[in-house]
């Protein structure tokens, strides 16, 4: 059971966060029809999660494996129609597991991992799309890869037979995040790529002007994290 106040305060956010996208899509013409909501649920108390479900929402995002399994295994019994993205650094030995809980991998980010989730895929017969990870802030401790590589990189993962639909960035904290986001926008049309994954809470209304296709939104749904 989800308290009252706790579902309408939820619903409120789902709500807030919705208009704001729809008026943002607007102010530039675009339809909110390809810019989807993943409502991240990492850290965040159960029931607050459950809220969202019970209105309506079914895109969701984690940011680790083992977490996501925990939760997702379980919720999954009640919402079947769940569709889960990975969007945390993923390692090998966690593969076999993240093939079989998540519906989209956003985070590939290195030959190895791109090697091993292409094996994995074929061994479990589930071809999951991916998104390719751009550190475009050239951060040290940042995963992603470098603009640079890209190109390379995303042939390689051709190569392997991962279906790459898209790019991913977090952009580095000091910077305005808008001139990432464009940078993204320019690296996805360079290599003939239709999905972006940009924008967070702070700054999911900067992304869809230049092109976001997928915000990751926590705080701004859920509260702040415990
Ligand atoms: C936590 C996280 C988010 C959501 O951050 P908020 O600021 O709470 O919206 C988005 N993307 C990634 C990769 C994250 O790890």
């Amino acid at each position: 059971m989800v308290e009252k106040h706790m579902q309408q305060t939820i619903q409120k956010n789902l709500q807030l966060v919705s208009t704001a996208i729809l008026k943002a899509a607007k102010a530039v013409g675009r339809k909110t029809e390809n810019i989807h909501l993943v409502a991240v649920s990492k850290k965040q108390p159960r029931e607050r999660v459950i809220a969202l479900l019970q209105a309506g929402h079914r895109l969701y995002g984690e940011n680790r494996v083992q977490e996501a399994s925990e939760r997702w295994t379980e919720l999954r019994q009640d919402y079947p129609d769940v569709c889960l993205h990975l969007i945390g650094p993923l390692q090998t030995n966690k593969v076999k597991e993240a093939v079989a809980l998540f519906d989209l991998i956003e985070t590939v980010d290195r030959p190895k991992l791109a090697k091993a989730l292409a094996a994995e895929m074929q061994k479990q017969n589930k071809i999951l799309p991916c998104f390719v990870q751009v550190n475009t802030g050239l951060e040290e401790q940042k995963s992603g890869i470098v603009p640079a590589d890209l190109k390379d990189f995303l042939k390689f993962c051709e190569e392997e037979g991962l279906q790459i639909k898209g790019l991913m960035c977090i952009p580095p904290q000091d910077e305005p995040a808008a001139i990432h986001f464009a940078f993204l926008q320019k690296l996805a049309q360079e290599n003939g790529l239709k999905e972006l994954s940009m924008g967070m809470s702070s700054d999911f209304e900067k992304a869809i002007p230049l092109g976001a296709t997928y915000v990751r939104v926590g705080t701004k749904l859920f509260g702040e994290r415990s």
